[in-house]
């Protein structure tokens, strides 16, 4: 036998049951944006790697560790350019460049944009942490992203997201970076008073000292943590403009007046550059050291920053394995039971059950029989198993009448059809399919 091939590590199988969820998950999703007037947008899975250096931020993890570079590069090799490619890490970076590439500003004030599907990230894989991952997230752009009660509108909306999700009991954290000018300046006063630590911080903190500090907020490490633990110079804020202050203070506000229970929290900052003002994050306890379900923020310099028109922008993405492990729900329970199932007892039978099979699902009636029929208990088990409401017998009476014996399975009752009645077989299907 040849060697079996498993899947890449940090990557997993959906199976059936389980991708019911997925579904679930999706459709319920796709309600709630509908609701909020987002609307769906489909970027690539890879872009040019440069893309990412230049939004998520050259020194940040994603970037300097966790980046998917694609080995095959045809179209570089064939123009002789260097072009690197990266599977997308998260989806702000490919949104915003095809805002800008599709000139969305020339459409609408304000882009409402939707999209779920597959990131990837080179990290060390465990329980919560995998390198493919499927994020659902928003994005609002446009100048009329300007206010303050769009960041809080962009947190209901995840707030109620999740709620509908099935995830209760999460915690919402907020806090604000200020403007690139604010950031700037917290990143100063961060650097002093870390400055006769620095020896205590992990190695990976000690460079970020030096290429960006606000990182080490951020740091997952439990020395790093209780050092950040005894800072406590931000409490006045007073490396925030009074604009800055202001626009928090709205946000709030806002939240308060939409009845969003929030914690504030000054060492909130996020692992990607491009975030000013408002940052928040969702997070479960129960998950355990991976206990984030989702993130984001506003992030008003990133359209520009890229090149395209000035345009505020704020959004987030949140996490679909983690909420999934969050609520630990059954798929099996979501399995949809069968319209009908049809039992052939009679070899010579087969051909005509074959074709009445077809003709049920034509007319969009869910049916399904085992092709190589056994004994009638094994079918009618099998019948069972895919929950069907009806079981259409075709035996060796019904066969010499040239009928069909249709089992209510709910009702526990029987009729007999004649086999060239197809129209009646399908209303009685149809009659009780929606008590399914
Ligand atoms: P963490 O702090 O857990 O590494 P992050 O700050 O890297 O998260 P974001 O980039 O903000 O996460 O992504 C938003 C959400 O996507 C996270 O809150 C989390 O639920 C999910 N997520 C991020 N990375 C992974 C991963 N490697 N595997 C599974 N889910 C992930
Ligand atoms: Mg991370």
């Amino acid at each position: 036998m040849d060697q079996f091939i498993s899947l890449p590590r940090g990557t997993a199988d959906i199976l059936p049951e389980e991708a019911l969820l997925w579904q679930a998950m999706e459709s319920q999703a796709r309600t709630v944006f509908g609701v909020y007037g987002y609307q769906e947008i489909r970027t690539p899975f890879f872009e040019e790697t440069d893309l990412f250096a230049r939004s998520v931020g050259q020194t940040s993890d994603i970037v300097q560790k966790q980046m998917l570079n694609l080995a095959a590069q045809t179209e570089a090799q064939e123009n002789d350019k260097s072009t690197s490619l990266s599977l997308r890490p998260e989806g702000t970076a490919s949104i915003v460049r095809s805002y800008i590439q599709n000139r969305l500003d020339k459409k609408e004030k304000l882009s409402k944009l939707f999209y779920i599907g597959p990131m990837f990230r080179g990290e060390r894989p465990q329980k919560g942490r995998l390198r493919q991952f499927h994020q659902i997230g928003v994005e609002a752009i446009g100048p009329d992203s300007a206010s303050p009660f769009l960041d809080a509108e962009v947190i209901a909306l995840g707030t109620n997201l999740l709620k509908q999700l099935g995830l209760n009991d999460f915690v919402l954290r907020i806090n604000t970076l200020g403007t690139l000018e604010d950031k700037g300046a917290f990143s100063g006063i961060l650097k002093d008073s870390l400055q006769d630590k620095i020896r205590n911080l992990c190695p990976d903190c000690q460079n970020r000292y030096d290429r960006n500090v606000l990182r080490v907020l951020d740091c997952k490490n439990k020395e790093c943590r209780s050092v950040v633990e005894g800072l406590n110079f931000w409490r006045n804020c007073e490396y925030l403009s009074p604009k800055s202050k202001e626009y928090f203070e709205a946000v709030k506000k806002a939240l308060d007046a939409l009845e969003i229970t929030y914690v504030e929290d000054p060492k909130l900052v996020r692992g990607l550059d491009y975030y000013t003002h408002t940052v928040f994050e969702f997070s479960c306890q129960r998950l355990g050291s991976q206990d984030a379900v989702g993130a984001g923020g506003r992030y008003n310099n990133l359209v520009e920053q890229l090149g395209g028109p000035v345009a505020d922008a704020v959004g987030f993405a949140l996490g679909m394995e983690r909420i999934l492990l969050a609520t630990a729900k059954e798929g099996a329970e979501l399995q949809a039971g069968l319209d009908a199932f049809v039992v052939c007892l009679q070899e010579e039978g087969l051909l005509k059950v074959f074709k009445l099979l077809q003709d049920l699902r034509a007319r969009g009636v869910s049916a399904d029989m085992n092709l190589r029929p056994g004994s009638m208990k094994s079918q009618m088990r099998q019948a069972d198993k895919a929950k069907a409401r009806f079981v259409l017998i075709l035996g060796e009476e019904e066969l010499k009448a040239g009928e069909v014996t249709l089992k209510d399975m709910k009702q526990g009752v029987q009729e007999k059809f004649r086999l060239g009645a197809f129209e009646e077989i399908v209303s009685k299907i149809r009659s009780n399919k929606s008590e399914n």
